[in-house]
């Protein structure tokens, strides 16, 4: 029988020769330790896996428990392939996920070669094993809320109210994050169990299957200028009509349902989440069928609040794209989450910086977040974060922490948390990021949607930043197809260092997140972003060949 559940080996003793190998093994399974599907491997967002199957699982682990210093394992989609002699500073694991030849790269394709046993769809970091449960996404859903209400309103959601649907693996990060933001939340969630879950964890108030009483909650606390947050039960493609046909007024609508697969993910109007697997396995081409029209009337209703006022944004998960393929023609009219919100902070080369207590001592945890804020001062929304995290973010798996950091922040913490490592003060970390990040993704729906020079569609850039995050010395690099919208839509990067407190460390740690941020700066720079470019031209970190001028 294949294991249901998993749990992260702790403490100091290693079953892999080094902590380099162990840490990457330590890391997998943290990740299915926070799964949502342990089963089938399922970590988050549909159907993102971390291996292909429990055979393969097995045979990663028995590869990484042999792998030495002076080799490199090779993993194709969940499954590990060979190890292969390198040296000391190449990766110890190199990954490619569900890639697929662009005129292939299909979900109809791809879904035929899963079911021959051929690929797995590794989403973001399900596939690339630094998986942090749903901290991760608290964070980065805070800071486009933060930045959403610097921009509309006085730097806070105080007195407002937001809309959205989805409590899974990352959607479930939603209501905590508004309320770290001051708002109050409504989420339209159909699994109840899925609720049931965030409420457990912290991250959301209460539920209620009653539509009037979920506005009330969040009316009456909006009104108080208090934080709340409420799941209502329902279906977001019949709850989002009803409840603007009721008069409800959100001032913030958005969504993270997992609309980026119309079969695996999104559940139509009147399937009942139970019944959703049966169809999906009976009758396919009719569960699509219904799952396009449902979000064609889901998006409608978004558009509808739009028009009615509200701030409305596309958070990610190609609702849109799947409104507009299913003929619904206004798909487009509100803006996706970074064009809006988060690109003058990827010009800055600011992103999902992250890392990893690997012996699971959360005193080490601690110790990490007083240097992050002691050295950063004067970054408010850091300061913020962190406070609001040690308080309200419970540790999922092994301790971790994410917290946003520009360019020549990252390689600076990194190097002070190899270091605390080297005079014994802390246990050996992971260092990793979110695939969503500056210089790692193209995904002209959501991450480069809306580039200045229309670059948006140019795949180079993550290549380039995989390429060059390996020669760096980064001790996982993992290149993916499809993450957070689907197949076909995306190709993106991740990567993961060890700060094992070696002298060795210490220089791929330098070069590594000098080059990852680095890459986004560029990247940007090269978009004609002036923001990027006054950063390339001023550091002396890489010798930019651009110029300033506009395209
Ligand atoms: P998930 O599969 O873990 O959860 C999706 C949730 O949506 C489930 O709880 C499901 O029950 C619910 N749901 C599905 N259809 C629904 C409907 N019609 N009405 C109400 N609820 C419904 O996925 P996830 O990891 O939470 O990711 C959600 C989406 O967000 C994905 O498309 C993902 O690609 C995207 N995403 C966005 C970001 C971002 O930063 N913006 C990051 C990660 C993922």
């Amino acid at each position: 029988m294949p294991s249901t559940s998993f749990k992260a080996p702790r403490g100091d003793t290693r079953t892999c020769p080094t902590w380099r190998s162990e840490a990457i093994l330590r890391l997998l399974y943290n990740n299915l330790e926070n799964a949502e599907r342990p089963e089938d491997l399922v970590v988050y967002g549909g159907t993102g896996r971390a291996a292909r199957s429990h055979e393969d699982l097995e045979r990663i682990t028995s590869a990484l428990e042999t792998l030495r210093d002076d080799e490199t394992l090779v993993v194709q989609s969940g499954r590990a392939v060979a190890t292969f002699p390198t040296h000391e500073n190449a990766p110890r694991v190199l990954i490619a996920n569900a890639n697929l030849v662009p005129r292939w790269s299909t979900w109809e394709t791809f879904n035929e070669l899963e079911k021959q046993g051929l690929t797995m769809y590794g989403q973001m970091t399900a596939g690339s094993w630094c998986y942090i449960g749903t901290q991760g996404i608290i964070q980065g859903t805070y800071e486009t809320m933060a930045a959403l209400a610097r921009q509309h309103y006085d730097g806070t959601l105080e007195g407002r109210t937001v809309l959205t649907g989805g409590l899974g693996g990352m959607g479930g990060a939603q209501p905590l994050a508004v309320e770290i933001a001051g708002g109050a939340c409504l989420a339209v969630e159909v699994d109840e169990a899925r609720a049931d879950k965030r409420i457990q964890r912290g991250y959301c108030q209460e539920k209620t299957h009653s539509l009037e009483e979920a506005v009330a909650i969040v009316e009456d606390a909006a009104e108080h200028g208090e934080p709340t947050s409420v799941a209502l039960i329902a279906n977001c493609a019949t709850a989002l009509p009803r409840l603007r046909k009721e008069g409800f007024e959100p001032d913030i609508v958005t969504d993270q349902t997992s609309a980026h697969d119309a079969l695996n993910g999104y559940i139509p109007a009147d399937v009942p989440p139970e019944e959703a697997q049966t169809l999906r396995e009976d009758d396919p081409e009719k569960y699509l069928e219904a799952s396009y029209a449902s979000m064609a009337d889901h998006c409608e209703a978004m558009v509808g609040f739009q028009d009615d006022g509200s701030i409305v944004f596309d958070y990610g998960n190609n609702l849109r794209g799947q409104a507009q393929q299913a003929g619904y023609e206004r798909a487009f009219a509100y803006p996706g989450f970074v064009n809006a919100y988060i690109r003058p902070m990827f010009c800055r080369g600011r992103g999902p910086f992250r890392w990893v207590a690997l012996t699971g001592d959360e005193e080490d945890l601690w110790a990490t977040d007083d240097v992050v804020t002691s050295m950063f001062p004067e970054d408010e929304t850091l300061n913020r974060w962190i406070e609001a995290a040690q308080e309200r973010v419970p540790f999922e798996g092994l301790p971790a922490r994410v917290c946003w950091l520009g360019f020549g922040q990252r390689d600076r913490f990194a190097k002070k948390i190899n270091r605390m490592v080297a005079d014994g003060d802390i246990g050996p970390v992971a260092i990793t990021r979110d695939h969503l990040d500056s210089g790692s993704v193209a995904s002209p729906y959501r991450e480069t949607e809306g580039m200045k020079d229309g670059s948006d569609a140019i795949a180079d850039w993550p290549l380039l930043n995989a390429l060059l995050n390996a020669s760096a010395g980064a001790d996982l690099i993992a290149l993916h197809n499809g993450g957070g919208v689907g197949i076909g839509l995306s190709t993106h990067a991740g990567m993961i260092v060890v700060a094992d407190g070696t002298q060795e460390a210490e220089k791929r740690i330098e070069n590594a997140f000098i080059t990852d941020p680095g890459m986004g700066v560029a990247r940007h720079a090269d978009a004609g972003y002036k923001e990027a470019q006054r950063i390339a031209e001023d550091t002396d970190a890489f010798s930019w060949w651009g110029t300033r001028q506009d395209r």
